[in-house]
Parts: structure tokens; sequence; C-alpha cells
């Protein structure tokens, strides 16, 4: 679905070319609908000796909260990370994750300013 893959990263403003979505569906978890995003996160050359000669050797799943300023919407991003066995040097590796640091990174971002906002709104409403 190249052009899901396309519409989604752009919603979510994801620009890496490595993640490919999959699929998407709602799920009830703790009380809330979920938005779950299936990916992929592709490996295309070695990190060792940056050779394409790659076989496939299973994957890696883990779950990244995506969270957005509307926490009522909260947003699950189903990362299988593809494990690779180099055939020209015989390394195995696994596609690396920057980006969920870069999710933590914009997650982060967002509780602060969530924070910062319900602070604020603390202090508008004692003030009046
Ligand atoms: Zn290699």
């Amino acid at each position: 679905m190249p052009s899901n893959n396309g519409c989604i990263k752009f919603h979510l403003n994801i620009e890496d070319q490595n993640i490919i979505f999959t699929d998407y569906f709602k799920k009830f978890i703790n009380g809330k609908f979920h938005k779950v995003y299936l990916t992929e996160l592709v490996q295309s050359a070695c990190p060792y000796c940056h050779s394409n000669n790659l076989k496939h050797n299973g994957h890696y799943t883990s779950n990244v909260r995506f969270i957005i300023a509307d926490a009522s919407k909260p947003i699950t991003i189903r990362l299988r990370k593809q494990r690779v066995l180099c055939n020209e040097c015989l390394k195995r590796s696994m596609v690396q994750s920057s980006l969920v640091n870069k999710y933590c990174h914009i997650s982060n971002a967002s509780k602060r300013k969530v924070l910062t906002e319900n602070r604020s709104m603390t202090d508008i409403s004692k003030t009046i």
C-alpha cells in the first residue's frame, strides 16, 4: 500500500525511508481505543561492509508509544525490525532504531508541552 504508507508518514511527520507502514487498526487497551500502526523497519545494506547481499533472518517486534497532543487518542506503532545476516562478511545485524529515539524525543516533547499547559491552566484558575 504505497499510497497509504506515504499518507500515514505525512500525517505522523515520519520521514525515514526505511519505515514502511503495512497496516493499521484500532485496539481497546486500558479503557481507551488506541490507533495501532503496523510498520516494518527494513535494512537495505550491511552496516559493517555496506553490501546489499543480505539474507533475512527473522524479526524483532517492539511497540512504540507515539504520544500526540490529544491524549484521548493514543497511537501505538508496532515496529517489526528486520534481522539480517550478511552474505559477504557473515555478520549478523538488526536495523538500527534511531527512529525509536526520535519517537521518544517527540513523545517527551509532547509530555512537557502538556505538563506546561496543565500548569498554566491551574495558574489561570487560581488567578480567577
Ligand atoms: Zn557485511
